[in-house]
């Protein structure tokens, strides 16, 4: 209803943002050095998911049984090139999903279908190759996701949000739209601003809002706090604000949070991507004692 499409040529925004911020902001820039090459691993996959026809489809087994043969190699094999030490050591170490063993990861790909509790490792994998295939499915990823399709969760998939977002509309006098994007298959769908996407709260004095020291205070309510001074490796050099787009939107009902992109005031930024960069924001959170509603791909 009215929510913003992810454009076609997606990845390739992504690959560029990745590309674009890895070089402006070190402490990322091996997170994203990574992801930039993951997300044409991604791309492929999701090509090869768009040839096929609809019914192909039918029903979640086919679907798992896709993921574990032709979408988890690719991430595997990039992963271990070209990954993070310990991710890419983690993930050569896990079993693969061929030689038998398929099957293994057809379970594991329904168990996060059904947003059942998985290892780390066996949650990057699946999420990493079977993220494409679902975006890939459009409207035909409703039937193969478990979980409630209340507001609080993808009316798509049934999965958790990743992030929230702001979104201008085209009349300037009216703030900008806020979205939640979902955690699996990437769709978006309208949120209320001041409502806490894991327990409901509404009251705004238990929504804070952690923003970066220098950040200037945008949000038309909640409590910005500036505190972000000497969070993550190395302090901001000056005042200006790192991620002044991207803040920390929490609840003291619940304790969890999701981090914010705001479009309006950066037009360029591709959120899944500046959600991934926004560590020194995560940091922050977890010393806050708030805990991300669902970890994003790189497990923070
Ligand atoms: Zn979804
Ligand atoms: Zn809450």
């Amino acid at each position: 209803m009215g929510a913003p499409a992810v454009a076609a040529g997606q990845w390739a925004a992504r690959r560029r943002r990745a590309e674009d911020l890895a070089g402006r902001w070190p402490f990322a820039s091996e997170v994203l050095t990574f992801y930039g090459a993951l997300l044409g691993a991604q791309e492929r996959v999701y090509e090869a998911a768009q040839s096929l026809p609809p019914a192909h489809w039918s029903d979640l087994s086919r679907l798992a049984a896709y993921v574990a043969e032709r979408a988890l190699p690719p991430v595997r094999e990039v992963t271990v090139a070209r990954g993070p030490e310990t991710l890419a050591r983690a993930v050569a170490d896990a079993p693969p999903g061929e030689n038998g063993l398929t099957g293994r990861w057809e379970e594991t790909v329904s168990r996060w279908l059904g947003n059942g509790d998985l290892s780390p490792v066996d949650r990057y994998l699946v999420r990493a190759a079977a993220g494409p295939v679902l975006e890939a499915l459009g409207a035909a990823a409703a039937g193969v996701g478990a979980g409630p399709r209340d507001e609080r969760h993808c009316p798509r998939c049934g999965g958790l949000p990743q992030l929230s977002l702001f979104v201008p509309t085209d009349d300037s006098l009216v703030a900008p739209r806020r979205y939640l994007e979902c955690s699996r298959c990437a769709s978006r769908w309208a949120f209320p601003r001041m409502t806490c996407p894991a327990c409901g709260e509404t009251e705004s004095r238990r929504l804070p809002i952690h923003a970066e020291e220098g950040a200037t205070a945008s949000e038309a309510a909640g409590r910005v706090v500036r505190g972000l001074e000497g969070a993550g490796r190395g302090a901001a050099p000056g005042p200006a604000a790192r991620l002044p787009h991207v803040s920390i939107h929490a609840c003291t009902t619940c304790s969890r949070y999701l981090l914010n992109v705001d479009l309006s005031r950066e037009a360029r930024a591709v959120p899944v991507v500046d959600e991934m960069a926004a560590i020194p924001l995560d940091l922050y959170a977890r010393e806050q004692g708030v805990a991300k509603i669902v970890p994003n791909l790189m497990g923070l």
